[in-house]
């Protein structure tokens, strides 16, 4: 890749998820960006082959306001980027069985309260009973008891969505450099 030689107002160590979505908002915004990748875009956790989750259901109840900024986001960039990022919107099940030891009745009590803290924190979660879960799910079986469904979970390629924002990046209408750092 050709070496950018004018002086950047940011510097980027990584490309990332996190370096080349960071890259590309500030391109959006007209500054300009040198991104220093020691290999390949998407060479690190990023890369690998599969969809990962991009899901708030049964998180850390501190994760779940930056889920309500980042669905909408993950959205407005598949519809934005031209080819999309390789997000889907799926819906995601949370299945709750029995554990050994445990009583029924405090595990319907947290599959409740589950539900009940992530809607308040605005992620919409459905409290289902274990026939409307293998309704959804029909070759689900064991000792299932109910499950919570979020319709705005979903999956995204994360190799893809990392090309694509260093794809976008370099577009905008800053100037993003990508020059092969040494570790
Ligand atoms: C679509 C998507 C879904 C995900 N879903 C989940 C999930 O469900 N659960 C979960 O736990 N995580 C998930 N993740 C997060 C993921 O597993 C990683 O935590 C995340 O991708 C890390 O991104 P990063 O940019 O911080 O690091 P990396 O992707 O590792 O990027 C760091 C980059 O820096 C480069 N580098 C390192 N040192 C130097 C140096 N000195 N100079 C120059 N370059 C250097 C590396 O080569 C690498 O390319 C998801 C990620 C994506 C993209």
């Amino acid at each position: 890749m050709a070496i950018q030689t004018t002086a950047s107002e940011t510097v980027i160590v990584g490309g990332g998820i996190h370096g080349v979505s960071l890259a590309y908002e500030l391109a959006q915004a007209g500054r300009t960006v040198t991104l220093l990748e020691t290999d390949d875009i998407a060479a690190g956790a990023s890369g690998g082959s599969g969809e990962r989750g991009v899901r708030a259901n049964g998180r850390d109840l501190r994760e779940l306001p930056m889920a309500t900024v980042g669905f909408p986001l993950w959205a407005q960039y598949q519809r934005q980027f031209e080819g999309g990022v390789g997000y889907r919107r799926t819906g995601g099940l949370h299945l709750f069985n029995i554990p050994h030891g445990a009583h029924e009745h405090e595990v319907r009590g947290s599959i409740e309260a589950m539900a009940m803290v992530q809607n308040v924190l605005g992620i919409p979660s459905q409290l289902l009973n274990r026939d409307e879960t293998l309704e959804r799910e029909p070759e689900l079986a064991g000792d299932l008891i109910g499950s919570v469904y979020c319709p705005d979970d979903g999956v995204c390629d994360q190799t893809f969505a990392t090309q694509a924002f260093a794809g976008q990046a370099r577009k905008g209408r800053g100037n993003l450099a990508h020059r092969r750092a040494r570790r």
